[in-house]
């Protein structure tokens, strides 16, 4: 269905939100008053998770003008690159009436369109005198015709919103995106590929995923240093704790020094650099033991009281890794002793 504007613009639901949302100290297509929790703040909130896929309500969603009567000039999205008050801030603030129509500011008379503007003040400085010839001239071709003003969806060839069009579109970006796809590895158990994988995913308990879940905690300090928010690219990265086991794990494997910004650089950290196949899996599944080995003396920390240390979490690294890769990769020749000074598969 192709929505006509009118009937969204006069909907009491909309009307509603537009009451306790619109702020006229800041003007927005889609008013959300951060101050008032609730189903609102829960929808418009869908918002960043819709830029996260690169979809932006303002590109995906135009308007076609017929008589520009029921579109709104200045906030609805109908020219091409956006809401005119966002792109002509400067205009906007002198405008008299913000929620005018197109067809209030673009009149069609006898010798073609012309303008109709409504300004607080007659002079205008330099950069409203430039952003006026700029309006001006995008304006022009623009046409007013009978018939009322439609709105269309771009994923869509009919321009109707469908659900099934809108995910058949989230998926295809996120095939052309494998980088996010989480690589597993069979030399390590699952229970220890599922805690980064969590990780990547900001699925863990961590102080700052249970403070914002609302579950009440003591404090969000890190379980490790005690110094920055606990969040899973701090604990397993920017944490002074990791970064000491990270310099170590580089030396044993006799890689670069380790830097990386997020979880999701230290899961692709084994396809850099030169080396065999086998030798890229083994970083890997030293990765994803390490990651596991970090979160559970996080875990100990803050349900045994334990004292973070890395000497102790790098032992345990070398020994389960030890231990999982030697019996789940059939390498029965691999000794302790070459694991050690990491020289593998001869
Ligand atoms: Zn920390």
């Amino acid at each position: 269905m192709v929505v006509e504007v009118q009937d969204g613009k006069k909907g009491l639901w909309r009307r509603i939100v537009w009451a306790i949302h619109h702020n006229s100290r800041a003007w927005s297509d889609i008013p959300a008053k951060i101050s008032v929790p609730g189903p609102w703040k829960n929808i418009v909130n869908i918002r960043l998770n819709m830029d996260n896929v690169d979809v932006d309500l303002n590109r995906v969603v135009s308007t076609e003008i017929t008589n520009g009567l029921t579109t709104e000039f200045w906030l609805d999205n109908w020219a091409s690159s956006g809401p005119l008050y966002k792109l002509f801030p400067n205009l906007f603030k002198l405008e008299i009436e913000k929620e005018c129509s197109v067809a209030d500011r673009l009149v069609m008379g006898s010798c073609g369109m012309s303008f109709n503007w409504r300004w607080s003040r007659p002079d205008f400085n330099f950069s409203e005198q430039t952003e006026l010839q700029q309006l001006e001239n995008d304006l022009e071709a623009t046409n007013l015709t009978s018939g009322c003003d439609k709105r269309s969806w771009k994923y869509d060839n009919a321009g109707e919103f469908r659900v099934s069009s809108f995910k058949k579109f989230i998926s295809m970006h996120n095939r052309i995106r494998p980088s996010r796809v989480f690589e597993w590895n069979n030399w390590v158990p699952k229970k220890v590929a599922i805690v980064a994988w969590r990780a990547v995913m900001e699925r863990l308990p961590t102080k700052c995923a249970l403070s914002n879940r609302n579950i009440v905690i003591q404090d969000r300090f890190c379980s490790l240093c005690g110094n920055y928010e606990e969040t899973s690219d701090h604990i397993f990265v920017a944490c002074h704790f990791a970064q000491v086991i990270w310099q170590y794990i580089a030396d044993w494997c006799k890689i670069p020094p380790i830097i990386v910004f997020d979880i999701k650089d230290l899961l692709e950290l084994h396809g850099l650099g030169p080396g065999s196949r086998k030798k890229k899996k083994v970083i890997h599944a030293i990765v994803l033991v390490v990651i596991w080995c970090i979160w559970k003396i996080r875990n100990d920390s803050v349900f045994g009281q334990a004292i973070p240390n890395t000497t102790k979490v790098l032992d345990e690294v070398r020994s389960m890794a030890y231990l999982w890769i030697k019996n789940r990769s059939r390498e029965a020749e691999l000794t302790w002793e070459n694991w050690c000074r990491f020289n593998l598969f001869g």
